[in-house]
């Protein structure tokens, strides 16, 4: 295959983030997650930190403006010229359609967005347990993935803590956002031909072997 430009679709919590990090090892693509490049911004208190720092804590969407150029400069860049992993991104139709413009603009193309289907219940019970290292962002939980000694992170030692937008009522907000902005893209990229959907419930190994058949597959349609 030419090029990989995948995106990683799924509600809040349905395991993008480590399917990202499997797929970036796999194929040694740059993995671009709009959360985490969001969560260092606002570490390091630069202007798009300040910027997006209320909206994320709400649990509300940053403004398509903000972050439309983020990603616009990531997949122009010389380490995207193989392909790039996107999470997080796009997450309206608005971004979706700049994405796609910058595509044309590049004359590549999206070739695949990956749907991890997960339902809202087993979203707030992932996300309710979610622990997160409060100094390099490693995430544990308390039931799957729990870290040796309660509330430190095993990797570095420093404070586990639960993120301001794991809370609860955070996470059923960020739910009905994700119902509301963003689900509307499986539509928009069905439409494309490109969506292909894959059970997030499944254990992560086996999500991510459905994952790696669907790309093998679509590498020897591809050759035919
Ligand atoms: P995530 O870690 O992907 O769940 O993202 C955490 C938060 O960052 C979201 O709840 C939003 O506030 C913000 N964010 C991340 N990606 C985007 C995006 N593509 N558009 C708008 N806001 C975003």
């Amino acid at each position: 295959m030419s090029e990989l430009n995948l995106i990683l679709l799924g509600p809040p919590g349905s395991g993008k983030g480590t399917q990202g990090e499997r797929l970036q090892e796999d194929f040694r693509l740059p993995y671009y997650a709009t959360g985490d490049i969001l969560r260092a911004a606002v570490r390091d208190e630069t202007e798009l930190g300040r910027i997006a720092k209320e909206y994320m804590d709400r649990g509300d969407l940053v403004p398509d403006g903000v972050i439309i150029g983020v990603i616009g400069e990531r997949v122009e860049g010389e380490e995207a010229a193989d392909g790039f992993i996107l999470d997080g991104f796009p997450r309206t139709v608005g971004q979706a359609e700049a994405l796609g413009e910058e595509m044309d603009k590049l004359d590549r193309s999206i070739t695949a967005a990956l749907l991890i289907d997960v339902s809202d219940d087993e979203v707030v019970r992932r996300l309710g347990g979610r622990r997160t290292c409060a100094k390099n962002g490693h995430i544990f939980h308390v039931d799957f993935d729990p870290p040796k000694n309660e509330g430190i992170c095993d990797v570095c030692g420093a404070r586990l803590i639960v993120r301001d937008d794991d809370k609860p009522d955070v996470i059923r907000h960020r739910l009905d956002t994700y119902h509301e902005k963003t689900s509307p893209l499986v539509d928009f990229y069905e439409e494309r031909g490109v969506l292909k959907r894959v059970d997030g419930e499944l254990d992560p190994d086996e999500v991510g072997n459905r994952i790696r058949a669907l790309l093998a597959t679509l590498r020897l349609e591809e050759e035919l």
